[in-house]
């Protein structure tokens, strides 16, 4: 099966009630280790890579590695995404990498760190899907700023702004109309990476766990019940795998996720695609701390990438699980970018 445009994983998704996990990557372990839990767990999925992804693999090696994991697992539906376009070259340099979907967003300017104004936002996400539907090409947009960055991608605002960046449900309405996008990225307080929030208890200094805007997501869905909306940043940061970070010479205080009830609460009100990247990182580090902690002997690669490859599969079976995508990979017939066209011009 080629990779399938994402809108048709979205639109399944949405008919069935369920989450799709989008995954990123850098590496063939990463990619490996998606497959593998999605053909145990019978799911369709979203693997997405990054403009840092796309450097660090050179794209080439990227391109190829999905190949040969759609040759693996004929039966599983895959999507392959970039993550966080910044201008409409990277969208098109995806597109003739062979991605099926594209995140265009403006909601920062072109250097990925100053937010842009509404209607620089509205501007450019529509010139993404015209850019893109006439091919079959999805297309996710954002409104609204995340806390956090990551690749060097992100605003870097402090918690007050964050609260002042969060989605307009009324907004996101018009902007929807007026793009015509197939996802949304909603801001509703969550930041990218692992250290979450700058929020302290006013009383013992303590670091508090991020507050989550969850009614913005609940009044998207209730004004726009058929929009798909995407929530970044939505690592869990299992504390177990921080402790086994920290245990075997780690040094992460303070890290915060986000629960699975509140994505699974998400997932209720119109989440469809979760973004999840973290958690896979802590999880192939604490293995390969372990390994170089238990057994400083070792020197074959193999030896830790093959542990870490383990960890990071552990995460996406328990996430496929928990957003509702296992056992979904065969209620459909996988779409072309050549059928999408015929959606799109209709
Ligand atoms: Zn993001």
């Amino acid at each position: 099966m080629p990779l399938v445009p994402m809108r048709q994983i979205l639109d399944e998704a949405a008919k069935g009630g369920y989450g799709v996990g989008a995954f990123n990557v850098n590496n063939m372990e990463q990619i490996q280790a998606i497959m593998e839990a999605a053909n145990e767990t019978n799911s369709p999925v979203i693997i997405q890579a990054s403009r840092g992804a796309l450097k660090y693999s050179r794209m080439i090696y990227l391109k190829k590695l999905m190949e040969a994991a759609v040759t693996e697992f004929p039966r599983i539906p895959v999507a392959m995404h970039l993550d966080h376009g910044n201008s409409l070259d990277t969208l098109k340099q995806a597109i003739d990498l062979g991605f099926t979907s594209v995140m265009m967003d403006g909601s920062l300017a072109e250097d990925g760190k100053t937010p842009n104004s509404y209607e620089q936002n509205v501007e450019i996400t529509k010139a993404a899907v015209d850019m893109a539907h006439p091919l079959g090409i999805t297309v996710e947009g954002e409104l609204g700023c995340l806390g956090g960055i990551e690749d060097g991608h992100g605003a870097g605002l402090s918690d007050e702004e964050v609260a002042d960046h969060l989605t307009d449900p009324e907004q996101a309405e018009d902007f929807v109309a007026k793009t015509g996008l197939d996802a949304l990225a909603v801001a509703i307080g969550t930041s990218h990476g692992a250290y979450k929030s700058g929020r302290k208890d006013p009383k013992t200094g303590e670091v508090l766990p991020p507050k989550l805007a969850m009614d913005r997501i609940h009044e998207i869905h209730k004004r726009m019940p058929n929009c798909h909306m995407v929530m970044h940043g939505s690592s869990s940061v299992p504390q177990e795998l921080v402790e086994l970070i920290n245990k075997y010479g780690g040094e992460m205080p303070g890290t915060f996720g986000i629960s699975l009830e509140q994505i699974q609460d998400g997932i209720t009100h119109g989440v469809r695609k979760i973004n999840v990247d973290t958690d896979s990182r802590l999880a192939m580090t604490g293995a390969v701390r372990k390994v170089f902690a238990e057994t400083p002997d070792k020197f074959d690669p193999r030896d830790w990438l093959k542990p870490a490859r383990e960890a990071a599969k552990q995460v996406y079976l328990k996430r496929m699980e928990a957003f509702g995508q296992a056992g979904h990979a065969n209620d459909y017939e996988p779409m072309s970018l050549e059928d999408m066209k015929k959606v799109y011009n209709s």
